[in-house]
């Protein structure tokens, strides 16, 4: 179908007229607003505030959410918002990983503010076709696409009739109808979710991007916290951005000649060292699966285990054998890293597209590991399948994946049954099961309907029914805050469980990845090494989603003199290049301590959103134990050296002759208090109360005063 069939059998709702203007150093300074209750569409000024204090991307979307909604908006209220903005980096070509936007919404799953980055083409074109940002709000009474076109300058609202559901078929479709031929179908971004995402709490959005080489559409996703389900409550289907073409410079920077100079010492960093290091473009990150189990890291049935003898099934070098070799697999023009693998012309087994080739994007690690070894299978086909299917529908590999590994626990210790799931035998390594609860949450069918609510409402519904020990369900229950964990077992990492459980919206690992430097290379020992630690990595983290940059450049590659610099867990090298490159497309002249504080600014206001709305206190930062130390005995046991030793050399606890439950006792007392040793460290560091809330001198000291923030925290002073 082309545009002119599309436009006759879909009902045009409404129009909106603008006028398109070149961007100016990385802004347009203005964004666009669509409510879909009363087909509302109108400009708004990005204002000077915004720019200074907020930057963009997450900084701009958590800034609108808090206008738009009061602190008992719930996520299917109208009033919530979606907000994607990419930042003002976001859309040069000249360095790898300019590509990304920030999605911002009021989740499903935690009540909270949620934030989710992802590549693909939308972000980019959203600043092509004129805005720095797209605020939708309101619910449609019938399903809608939405349409920004830079070459017609309008924004328009269609009925979305019968376009498909399931996101490869539906930015397949409408990459068609808005291409005037193959080279156009470049220009074409769309956003969607998919079937599963209507049936659940936990649907993500994907962003298309046009594979010329492979002349495919391909999807990447914001996976976490629910946002898809949010669109389609909504009854968006999809937004689509159309733009004239990509160009050398429509960020109309100030100086490209030095991005240009830093692209290319990057790129060369790229093709000299990548093979020596962690093979990006061959493997994409699922190079880590053996290096996880090696070191203990992988999660193994639900977490249990960090390593199984099976891994080697899933091993880096079996998934680069399953990624076709030699094409350049950016999700972003100019990306060098590559890293968006794609396993090409798989045939499917099972499901509704049954016998179709498709391309399945990734898997990437954390997808090896949650479609997989959390179950405990190890089947890349399974891997491969549910990856397609999960993006597809619309749902988060990382929190099905975790969903998983719980629902099959509980299988395996009686507290569900297959009463109690409608016939399937969940046990860990079911693999046929684990895809037909899949294909059931599509389907808005069975227990798909309760394992698409998430762990945090399964383990709430299971303890009311009497299932189970409800101590038991929430020592096992992988989420904090509401969302599930991402793919680490932070058993052996102080720091990481506080990376973990004291991110914003939840245990997702952009803030903090912090296991390599503290349990592998012991160079954080102390809680005031972590407390720093936990300050500045996850403030510099948040800097990317605040620009537009994707995090994987800065430290998935390293300068070959790194090692030799003051601080290689910074990689300072390429911090440098981040600052060049800021300066150039802003025309600013900001240092690496100001990129800090810029983050740090965003990072209280996230918190402060939190606790406007009921949570951002110490209770709220409290992990499952699973996520600290063995809960069973059959994972005591498992390491029972590591443990008996640990509790002689760091407790000065004799562990001979006693049972293993008075050996856990004890060795959960500590853990339990490390962890809160560790949170009074890291509060004092960031400038919060002892209860995690940021001290108004900290707010004043950032510039982040604000009268509707210091109303917030201020009954929370000690
Ligand atoms: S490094 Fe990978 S995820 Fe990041 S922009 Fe490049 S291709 Fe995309």
């Amino acid at each position: 179908m082309n545009f002119e069939e599309f436009k006759q059998n879909h009902t045009l709702i409404t129009s909106y007229k603008y006028t398109w203007a070149p961007i100016d150093k990385g802004y347009n300074n203005r964004y666009i607003y669509v409510n879909v209750s009363d087909y509302l569409i109108k400009e708004k000024p990005v204002t000077k505030q915004m720019k200074e204090k907020f930057i963009g991307g997450k900084g701009f979307g958590l800034r609108l959410l808090w206008d738009a909604t009061d602190p008992k908006t719930a996520w299917n209220d109208p009033k919530n918002e979606i907000i994607i903005s990419g930042g003002p980096i976001c859309g040069i070509t000249q360095y790898s990983g300019t590509g990304k936007s920030l999605v911002v919404s009021i989740s499903p799953q935690t009540d909270s503010v949620m934030d989710s980055n992802v590549g693909g083409f939308f972000g980019p074109f959203l600043k092509f076709c004129g805005f720095d940002a797209f605020e939708l709000q309101g619910k449609s009474e019938k399903d809608v696409i939405i349409i920004l076109d830079e070459e017609r300058e309008v924004v328009e609202i269609y009925d979305a009739g019968d376009l498909p559901r399931d996101s490869h078929v539906l930015a397949e479709e409408l990459t068609e109808i808005m291409a005037k031929d193959e080279r156009d179908k470049m220009n074409v971004g769309v956003v969607s979710a998919g079937t599963a995402a209507e049936h659940s709490l936990i649907g993500m959005l994907n962003f298309s991007f046009y594979d010329f080489k492979r002349k495919k559409v391909r999807l990447k996703q914001a996976g976490r916290g629910g946002i898809g389900t949010v669109l389609r409550d909504k009854n968006v289907r999809a937004l689509v951005a159309k733009v004239k073409g990509i160009g050398g410079n429509r960020n109309n920077v100030v100086n490209l000649e030095a991005i240009v100079e830093r692209g290319r010492r990057f790129n060369k960093e790229m093709r000299e060292l990548d093979d020596k290091q962690n093979e990006m473009r061959k493997k994409g990150t699922a190079h880590l699966t053996h290096i996880m189990n090696d070191y203990d890291l992988l999660p193994v049935n639900n977490f249990k285990f960090g390593s199984h003898p099976d891994a080697f099934k899933i091993r880096g070098d079996v998934w680069m054998s399953y990624f076709t070799q030699g094409v350049p697999d950016g999700c972003w023009i100019g990306c060098n890293m590559s890293c968006a693998k794609g396993v090409d012309n798989y045939e499917l087994r099972s499901g509704p597209y049954k016998g179709d080739k498709v391309i399945v994007d990734g898997p990437e690690y954390e997808t090896t590991s949650s479609l997989g070894s959390v179950a405990g299978i190890f089947n890349p086909d399974f891997t491969i399948e549910a990856n397609f299917y999960c993006d597809t529908y619309g749902i988060c590999t990382i929190t099905w994946g975790t969903i998983l590994g719980f629902v099959m626990e509980c299988y395996e210790n009686g507290i569900l049954n297959e009463e109690r799931t409608g016939g399937l035998k969940l046990n860990f390594g079911n693999a046929d099961v684990a895809m037909e609860l899949l294909h059931q949450v599509s389907r808005g069918e069975g227990f798909g309907l309760i394992a698409g609510k998430g762990v945090r409402a399964m383990k709430e519904l299971f303890g009311k029914n009497g299932w189970g020990d409800r101590k038991f369900l929430f020592d096992i229950a992988m989420e904090n805050k509401g969302l599930e964990y991402s793919q680490y077992v932070s058993k052996e990492s102080l720091a990481q469980q506080g990376g973990y459980a004291m991110t914003n919206k939840g245990p997702q690992h952009d803030e903090a990845w912090l296991i390599f430097m503290d349990m592998v290379n012991n160079q954080i020992p102390t809680f005031e090494k972590k407390a720093e630690a936990l300050h500045y990595f996850p403030m510099f983290r948040t800097w990317f989603g605040l620009v537009g940059l994707c995090k994987l450049p800065w430290n998935d590659v390293e300068p070959e003199d790194n090692a030799e610099s003051d601080e290689p867990a910074k990689v300072p090298g390429h911090v440098d290049n981040y600052v060049t490159i800021y300066n150039a497309v802003t025309g600013q002249n900001v240092d690496k301590d100001e990129l800090v504080r810029q983050s740090e600014r965003v990072y209280n206001f996230q918190r402060i959103f939190n606790l406007r709305r009921g949570y951002g206190t110490r209770k709220w930062d409290a992990q499952p134990y699973r996520a600290a130390g063995p809960v069973t005995i059959e994972e005591y046991e498992s390491r029972a050296d590591r443990y008996d030793k640990q509790l002689i050399e760091k407790i000065g606890y004799d562990p001979t002759g006693k049972t293993t439950e008075e050996k856990m006792r004890v060795l959960r007392n500590y853990r339990e208090e490390q962890y809160e040793k560790l949170l009074d460290a890291v509060y004092l560091r960031r400038g919060w109360t002892k209860n995690g809330v940021p001290k108004i001198e900290h707010l004043k000291s950032l510039g982040m005063d604000l009268p509707e923030l210091i109303e917030v925290v201020a009954p929370y002073q000690e």
